[in-house]
């Protein structure tokens, strides 16, 4: 039975996407303050001050752990991960970050990226910067609860897209997205995502990575509609625990992930 990549993937991965090394977390002047909240320590640079304004870049910090602790409170219910260390989270400079990080993410507000979250410095925390915090907040708890985990990318941003939707008030595909899947599976178009054994989807174009992310979600959202949404909770304890993704699919959805994209496919036509 297949098992799943370990982090030993991940580098060779990094290596031929030619990645530099971050440049360290530094800001303008290499200077950050540090704060915490019950479950993240946040750096933040310091020169922000300069272009945010110090009261808006206060609250800025404090919004950012506000919204991640909201999702840290979901991530036990949803998913079953608790981290028990706070996890870190950096706040740049846009110019820095923009500098550092550009083209690396696919969000350009935030990524995960080097054992931590990397956020865009901003003045405040909109509806679409909480939903890339709580994406990343699932890599980021992935990371810290399973650090030699490498899951399958179809499988790493279909959860994280699953839980961003989730603990922002939507709970399956919109129908806008249903028909949408329909319209690439009836005209052939459709990117056979759990065949792609990457972790990441960086290296396809963008449009196919769009589309990529989306069946991803369908994939994750199939399982909740067919097994309910604690399903979703017992298969990332599956995953952890046995660190095979087929018979961890099997356990709870009595179907190897190949089968699970062939079914979802088959209800699109
Ligand atoms: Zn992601």
């Amino acid at each position: 039975m297949p098992r799943l990549p370990r982090v030993a993937s991940l580098v060779l991965l990094g290596a031929l996407l030619a990645w530099p090394a971050p440049a360290a977390d530094r800001g303008a002047d290499g200077r950050f303050d540090k704060r915490e909240s019950s479950h993240f320590v946040l750096y933040q640079d310091v020169d922000i001050d300069r272009s945010g304004g110090w009261s808006g870049s206060v609250r800025f910090e404090r919004d950012v752990l506000a919204s991640l602790e909201r999702g840290y409170d979901q991530l036990d219910d949803l998913l079953g991960l608790r981290p028990r260390r706070r996890l870190p989270v950096w706040v740049y400079d846009p110019g820095i970050f923009d500098a550092q990080f550009a083209g690396r993410f696919r969000f350009r507000v935030a990524g995960f990226f080097g054992d931590a979250i990397r956020v865009r410095g901003d003045t405040a925390v909109t509806v679409p910067i909480s939903r890339t915090l709580h994406h990343e907040l699932v890599h980021a708890a992935f990371a810290a609860e399973a650090p030699s985990l490498v899951l399958p990318a179809w499988l790493n941003e279909g959860i994280a897209e699953w839980f961003e939707s989730r603990t922002h008030g939507k709970r399956r595909l919109s129908p806008g997205e249903w028909s949408y899947l329909e319209r690439v599976e009836r005209g052939g178009a459709w990117v056979p995502v759990t065949s792609f054994a990457y972790p990441s989807f960086v290296g396809l174009r963008a449009d196919a990575a769009g589309l990529a992310y989306l069946e991803s979600y369908a994939l994750i959202d199939h399982v909740a509609r067919r097994h309910g949404e604690p399903a979703i909770a017992r298969l990332v304890g599956e995953l952890i625990r046995t660190r095979n993704l087929d018979r961890s699919f099997r356990k709870v959805t009595r179907m190897r992930p190949a089968e699970l994209e062939a079914a979802l496919r088959e209800e699109l036509r």
